[in-house]
This record gives C-alpha cells, structure tokens and sequence, in this order.
C-alpha cells in the first residue's frame, strides 16, 4: 500500500481501530512489538515513540539504550482475528537510534541496506517462499505437544486432513490481511502442511514472512493446535523446509538470469548468480538455518538437501534451476527452513548473488544426476561438497566469510556468532536420550 499520514488516521477512524502495535524483529528473527492506544498515533507517526532495548536478547551490551520506532506506513494492517469493535492494527517498524540514524542491529536495516546496493548496481531481487510447518495437538495445560492423531500425507484431502479446516482460517485471514495465496497442500508427513503465497520484492516479503507465521501460529491456537514451524520435530519423519524462489531484475524491468537460448536456460549472469550463491553457501546456510535443529534436517531420505549441486534437470538439488517460461523464471534454493531471520537471509542472498555477477564467479558444474542417490565415488570424483552439518560448522564457515559478515554487519555478525557458539556448546554438553538407549546398558 502507498499510505500517507493521512490514510492511516482516516482508516484507524473508519475502522475503528483502539490499538496500534509497532513491530520490530530482533536478531534472531523473533518479532517484537510494542502495543500503544490510538491516542498515541500522532507521537508513533512522528517517529517519536522510544522504547529501551537494554534486556532485548542479543543487543543487551549495546552502549545506547533508548531507541526510536519509525513506523513504515506502507505495512499498515488490522488483525482480522481480533475484536471487531476497538480493532487492532499493526506497523512494521526500523529502528533508529537517538541521532537520528539507523540502528545497525536492526535486520531490517540490513536488508533495506542490500536491496538499496542490489539497486545501485541495477538489480531487483523477488521471492516467494514455501513454508512448511506442522500442527500438532496441545496437551491439557495447552502446552504444545508432538502429538498428532492425523494420517494425512502428500496432498492428501480431507477427512485425513484434520488441519484443514485450521489451514483453511489460516488462509482466509491471510488474505484479509492483504496476501495473495498461490496454493496449500498437505504435505508429506502427517499433521504436516504448505502454504505458499506470491513472490514480491525482497523487503515485502521478508515483512509477509513474518506477519505469516503469526498468523499460522495464531490461526492454529484458535483451532486448538500448535503450529510449530521447528524444522525436525520428529526424527523419524520428514522436515519442514522453507524452499526460497528467487528471480533478479534489471532496473528496466528484463529478467536478468533468463536467456532462451542456454541449455539451462541462464543468462551470463544467470551463472554468476548461482556462482556466487555456491561460493557462500556454507556461511549463508548459518543465516539462513541457524538452529541446532536446523541440522537435523540434512539427512538423506527426507527430500531436503545434504549436497552442494545445482540443476535444471533433477527435482530435489539444492538449487533447482526452473526458467521454462520467462515470467516464471526461478531458482529456487531448497535449503532454508523457516526459523532463518527472513531479513537477515534475503541480505546474505541478494548481495552473494549478486557479488557473483560482479566478480563474474561462475559456478561449479551443474550435476544433472540425483546427488543424493549416486556412490560417494561418483561424488567424490564430481568434487560434491556437502552443506555444513551442525551449527558449530555453519558458524565456523560464516566466521571466515568476509563478504558475509560485511552484509550483516560486523558488529551483527560477531553478536549472531556469539551467541552460535554458545547455543552450540550447550547443545553439545547435552547427553541424549539416543545415548542412553545406545550405550547405557552395552558400555
Ligand atoms: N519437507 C521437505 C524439506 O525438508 C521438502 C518436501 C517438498 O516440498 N517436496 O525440505
Ligand atoms: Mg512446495
Ligand atoms: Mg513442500
Ligand atoms: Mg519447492
């Protein structure tokens, strides 16, 4: 929406609208927000609400305290599920800093900042991503369990699917609030499920990301079940991904990774697109999977990816080339899942991209066999790597990737570090139940 001031006071009037909450997301990727009465509009609109940031985790050593929310009116929105009379409605806001100038611990800032440079240098990124998520039933404190009476499987219908009057309200007030759905299925594990919505420029998306998985988890509670968007919930079953399409424009509006002509159907630029993707992908996989449970997830058998490769040819790589159709053209990476900070992981995205076409990196070979089926000699002789396979060797990769922690921002970068290396000696402390099972009685 192009919203002035003086929509949004004509709105929150006509709609009678009682609370306005302004959004920020934290490092982590875990939205924030801070409720105030209609009475305090004028104060928001004027950038002049502060809010103290000493004990938000991740910025607790900041030297500054007080920061400032700068509304972005273009994300005005109500909440369909609350109160029809007093409404509530949302801002998505950037955080400034007493001076006047941007926060640069805010992602949101970091990826307003890549899109800007992408744009100097004559590129648009779009993205539409899958989410994938599960709904599992509560127990009777209405704490979240893994437990699911459902059978359901790869888009089976109901009465299997027992979330699907829950999907169906999920996407009902997705669309109230402004999205354009392409489709939902249930996917391959039971109780799991898909929502995909349409592609938009990089900024609005990462924002929809977040307003979707508030509303998936919203929607969920209301029906009863816990949406959990945990990339393994269950290790004898599949993962939720979070697969993220890309395509680039050039400021005239051409696709920039097309050409008609190439066997893959990639541009020179095409190439040195994923050229650049494939050169940072160990540190971006940090960004983009940076939970301990993240890693779970790249197993064999589970269509998620383990190996380096890219194809136009194969369906599960871990960038799926799909360019048949010009204004369908895509690459879609199948690595991510939806715990990744959406802002963080479209910066690293957009800017090693493009950073492959400045340098004119071009990429390995593409590998139109299923890597994931063939002998590790054949892959050994294709020189296959594999994405890292905990969040200790992520962390490592991003540490040593100057372009990246660029991107993110020095300080960012060492904070996301920090706190990695923690979570991930604590998780290594850990003595699991697998263990016990394994070891206690044999050992
Ligand atoms: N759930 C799979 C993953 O972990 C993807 C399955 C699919 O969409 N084909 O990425
Ligand atoms: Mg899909
Ligand atoms: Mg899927
Ligand atoms: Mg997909």
């Amino acid at each position: 929406h192009n919203y002035t001031r003086d929509d949004i006071f004509h709105i929150v009037e006509e709609e009678d609208v009682a609370f306005i909450r302004l959004q920020f997301t934290d490092i982590f990727g875990t939205m924030k927000n801070m409720a105030v009465t209609v009475g305090q509009l004028e104060k928001a609109l004027d950038n002049r609400c502060m809010f103290d940031v000493s004990s938000l985790e991740g910025v607790a050593d900041e030297e500054e305290s007080d920061m400032y929310l700068y509304p972005d009116l273009s994300t005005f929105e109500i909440f369909p599920w609350r109160p029809q009379q007093g409404k509530v409605a949302r801002l998505i806001c950037d955080v400034y800093k007493k001076d006047g100038t941007p926060y640069e611990g805010d992602p949101r800032y970091v990826l307003r900042k890549a899109v800007a440079e992408a744009k100097e240098m004559g590129y648009t990124m779009n993205v539409g991503p899958e989410c994938e998520f599960f709904l599992f039933h509560t127990d009777d404190d209405g704490r979240p369990t893994t437990v699911t009476h459902e059978q359901g499987g790869y888009f089976d219908v109901g009465p299997l699917d027992l979330g699907e009057n829950a999907r169906r309200d999920m996407i009902l007030t997705l669309e109230d609030m402004g999205f354009e759905i392409i489709s939902s299925h249930h996917e391959i594990a039971p109780a799991q499920h898909e929502i995909d919505f349409h592609y938009d420029e990089a900024m609005i998306t990462a924002d929809n990301l977040m307003t979707f998985k508030m509303v998936v988890k919203t929607i969920a509670k209301r029906h009863g079940l816990h949406a959990t968007f945990m990339p393994k919930p269950k290790s004898e079953t599949y993962g939720s991904g979070m697969h993220i399409n890309l395509s680039l424009y050039k400021n005239d509006g051409t696709n920039a990774l097309y050409n008609a002509e190439d066997e893959n159907g990639l541009s020179q630029e095409g190439y040195y697109f994923i050229g650049g993707l494939m050169k940072h992908m160990k540190a971006i996989t940090c960004i983009t999977n940076p939970t301990i449970n993240s890693y779970k997830r790249f197993v064999p058998g589970y269509e998620a990816p383990v190996y380096m490769g890219w194809s136009a040819k194969t369906r599960g790589p871990l960038i799926r080339v799909s360019m048949e159709k010009e204004d369908n053209s895509r690459l879609e990476l199948r690595s991510p899942d939806a715990t990744a900070n959406p802002y963080l992981a479209l910066a690293v995205l957009l800017k090693a991209g493009v950073d492959g076409i400045k340098n004119q990196i071009m990429p390995p070979k593409n590998i139109d066999e299923n890597i994931q089926k063939m002998t590790q000699e054949r892959r050994d002789e294709l020189q296959v790597e594999e994405l890292p396979r905990t969040l200790g060797a992520a962390t490592a990769e991003l540490e040593k990737d100057e372009l990246l922690i660029s991107v993110l921002g020095k300080e960012l970068a060492e904070k996301i570090i920090k706190a990695n290396k923690k979570e991930y000696k604590e998780y290594c402390m850990q003595v699991t139940d697998w263990e016990i099972d394994h070891y206690l009685y044999r050992l």
